[in-house]
């Protein structure tokens, strides 16, 4: 769709009521995820006519909407999800944005939507950490400030048809570390009734219709007294593609590494192929291939898959510890943290928070 020649420029509107420094200091000593946002968000507007214009960095608060606005009605919707890390040094940083950039645009694409230029999506999140950079949690642990990108169809209008009115936004909030309580395995339920995406669907795209269309396997996951659900394929219900925002690692006793193939239905995740990346570095033997559900319930019965763990933005590196389905479970990798699966969870950890040399060129700086 249409490309804007120049690069947008946010307009730095500040807010003169910042919260206050020690209501700011409570938030970061104990941020949780997802619940505190900063001062101010981004915002931009795309029109056929004049692409996209009206960047600007404002005070964070509610958005003006009609009730006919088409996301409301047909989600037309796509988002993304990064982190902000403090450096020892003070500087503030993210992981591999232009990574996540392209899969923007490529969701926007899939979504009719209007793509947003790298440089705009790149911009938006530099403009708005620098205004908020008080908001990115201190060096030394695993906090950091979680970005949320995100564009709608704000157009009032009810036909059906891709919007002449786009709003994109970013928002940001700080996030501690995912476990509070040191690392522990999760137990993963098998959905056999439901899918989250098939061949031809939405499911490679970052849009938020994937993830409503998965929270009743979430809560048929929470009600058989697991966290997290794994979804099959669509055609044959037997082919593992992911959880409902996470890819799936397996890792085998004879050193191979398989995550499950793309097949235009899994989410591409930025963690998945920097995992790639890194398992290769430290020798083992990485594939992208076909893991059946039998595959996995036999290999973790009998030893021969000795790890599997799941991987995202928001929490890095999760293992898995259980895997339950109607009518059976097994353990997996004995319940406990792999060895394998810790390793690869640091080094990650250790270039994003600036503690190892980013060797790769994943690190821009923010601020
Ligand atoms: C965002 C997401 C992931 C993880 O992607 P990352 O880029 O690693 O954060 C995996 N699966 C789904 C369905 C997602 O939406």
């Amino acid at each position: 769709m249409s490309q804007n020649a120049a690069p947008l420029t946010f307009e730095v509107t500040r807010r003169q009521d910042l919260r206050p420094d020690a209501e700011r200091e409570a938030v970061l000593a104990s941020p949780g995820f997802g619940t505190t946002f900063t001062d101010h968000m981004a915002l931009a507007t795309w029109t056929p006519g004049e692409g996209w214009h009206d960047a600007r960095i404002r005070a964070y608060g509610p958005l003006s909407l009609m009730p006919s606005a088409a996301v409301l009605h047909y989600a037309q919707e796509i988002f993304e999800g990064l982190k902000a890390y403090r450096h020892e040094d003070g500087s503030v940083w993210s992981f591999r944005p232009e990574v996540n950039a392209a899969r923007f645009a490529r969701s926007a694409c899939r979504l009719a939507l209007p793509e947003l230029p790298e440089g705009d999506f790149t911009g938006s999140i530099k403009a708005l950490v620098e205004v908020d950079r008080d908001w990115v949690p201190a060096a030394g642990g695993e906090a950091s400030l979680y970005l949320r990108p995100f564009m709608f169809a704000s157009e009032s209008f009810l036909g059906v048809r891709p919007a002449a009115e786009v709003t994109y936004g970013v928002i940001a909030s700080p996030a501690g570390a995912y476990f509070k309580g040191g690392l522990r395995p999760v137990s993963i339920w098998v959905s056999e009734e439901y899918v989250r995406a098939a061949p031809g669907g939405t499911g490679a795209a970052k849009c938020g219709g994937n993830y409503a269309a998965s929270l009743a396997a979430q809560e048929e996951a929470s009600a058989h007294g697991c966290d997290q659900v794994v979804f099959l394929d669509g055609l044959e219900r037997r082919w593992v593609e992911e959880l409902g925002g996470m890819n799936l690692f397996f890792v085998f006793r004879d050193g191979r590494v398989l995550t499950p193939e793309l097949n235009g239905s899994i989410l591409e995740g930025v963690t998945r192929l920097s995992i790639i990346e890194l398992a290769k570095e430290f020798g083992y033997d990485v594939a992208e291939a076909r893991v059946s559900i039998e595959q996995w319930r036999e290999g973790a019965a009998s030893g021969e898959i000795a790890e599997v763990f799941a991987c995202g933005t928001a929490a890095v590196v999760t293992p898995v510890g259980r895997l339950v389905w109607d009518g059976g479970e097994v353990t997996v990798g004995g319940g406990e943290v792999g060895e394998a699966t810790a390793r690869i969870r640091q080094a990650l950890l250790d270039i994003q928070h600036g503690r190892t040399p980013d060797t790769h060129g994943w690190m821009t700086r923010l601020v």
